[in-house]
């Protein structure tokens, strides 16, 4: 390789440190925000372009005038925001983390994010806390779950599914899996279908991506068929599940409690039933869709994607 190549990248500022430090001496880093403007006029002088942001759009006015473009990297699983149809016209390389397994199952946060969610629950943790701020200091109201000896429930083993099952055989629990497409099963993980799961389990985690066939997944019978006093935890989509019947369910005690970091509709959620509800009541933990947002998983992806772009031109492609 000759001369240093200038690569263009849009994401944390300050991981622009270490985007440079994994990129070596043979390129020339300049961070731009992830602003159309400022992108546009950048990427005119660049040979690579790497995305952290998820928030840039790449158009194809914005490829047609990057004469020296020659490779994006997105550190992204989805590349929506890039016209893929004006690269391709130029022939030049898109590299997204689509099916990049070694990097992807490594990321644990949004899992570890369900795990809280599942102890919060299990601990009463937001009553607890509004009772100790209220000034009070009264164990016997906040009797707590041992988890060691009971039953975890997972629907859809993927990635984040099988972190759950070892964080519960860590913790001595049961874990028992649905997932209709999975054929390779982790030790630790019993198959089951999903009325056996649902009548067993005293926590049922759900991880499933949102598609026209898993919207609405879980239907008022599933919590009718829930065993008494589970704990339930969605961090993946709420489009997934029927809400009103999550609500019934959480209302009518048959649930111990719930732990959400996803809702239908989200980020408009002032007038959410659930959101409501959490603010009566300590059963109900509600966070804002922060399971996978992670300073250090971006860090992993971009030290990732930055070996990717010297790969690509060592390799002389
Ligand atoms: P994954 O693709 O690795 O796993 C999903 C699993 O669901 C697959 O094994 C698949 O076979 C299974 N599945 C598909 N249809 C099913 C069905 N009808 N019943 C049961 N199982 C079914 O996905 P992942 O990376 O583990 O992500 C899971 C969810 O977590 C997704 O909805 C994703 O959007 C969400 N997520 C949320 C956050 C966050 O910040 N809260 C972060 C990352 C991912």
């Amino acid at each position: 390789m000759s001369g240093e190549r200038r690569a263009v990248y849009s994401g944390p500022r300050e991981l622009e440190p270490l985007v440079r430090d994994e990129l070596g001496a043979r390129f020339t880093v300049r961070w731009v925000p992830p602003e159309d403007d400022a992108l546009a006029k950048a990427l005119r002088e660049a040979a690579v372009f790497l995305d952290a942001s998820m928030r840039v759009r790449i158009t194809a006015a914005m490829v047609d005038d990057a004469l020296d473009l020659a490779l994006v990297v997105t550190a992204t699983t989805g590349a929506d925001h890039i016209d893929a149809a004006a690269l391709a016209r130029r022939r030049i390389p898109l590299l997204t983390l689509k099916g990049q397994s070694e990097v992807l199952n490594g990321l644990t946060p949004a899992a570890e994010h369900s795990w809280l969610l599942l102890l919060a629950c299990a601990r009463s943790l937001p009553a607890a806390r509004a009772h100790v701020t209220e000034g009070g200091w009264d164990r016997t109201r906040f009797p707590g779950v041992m988890l060691r000896g009971r039953s975890l429930g997972i629907i859809g083993c993927g990635r984040i599914g099988q972190w759950m099952a070892r964080y519960g055989h860590a913790f001595g629990m049961t874990c028992r899996g649905y997932d209709p497409y999975l054929t390779a099963w982790p030790e630790h993980l019993i198959r089951t279908d999903l009325p056996e799961l649902l009548a067993v389990s005293d926590f049922v985690t759900l991880h499933v991506h949102l598609t026209e066939a898993t919207r609405g997944l879980l239907r008022r019978e599933h919590f009718e068929a829930m065993k008494p006093g589970a704990v339930f935890v969605n961090t993946s989509r709420g489009e997934l599940v029927d809400e009103a019947a999550l609500l019934d369910a959480l209302r009518a005690g048959r649930l111990r409690g719930a732990g959400l970091d996803v809702l239908a509709g989200e980020p408009e959620i002032a007038d959410h039933p659930l959101r409501r509800y959490a603010a009566e009541h300590g059963n109900l933990v509600i966070t804002p869709h922060i399971g996978g947002y992670s300073p250090d998983a971006v860090a992993t992806v971009l030290r990732f994607s930055a070996g990717r772009i010297r790969a690509h031109f060592e390799g002389g492609r």
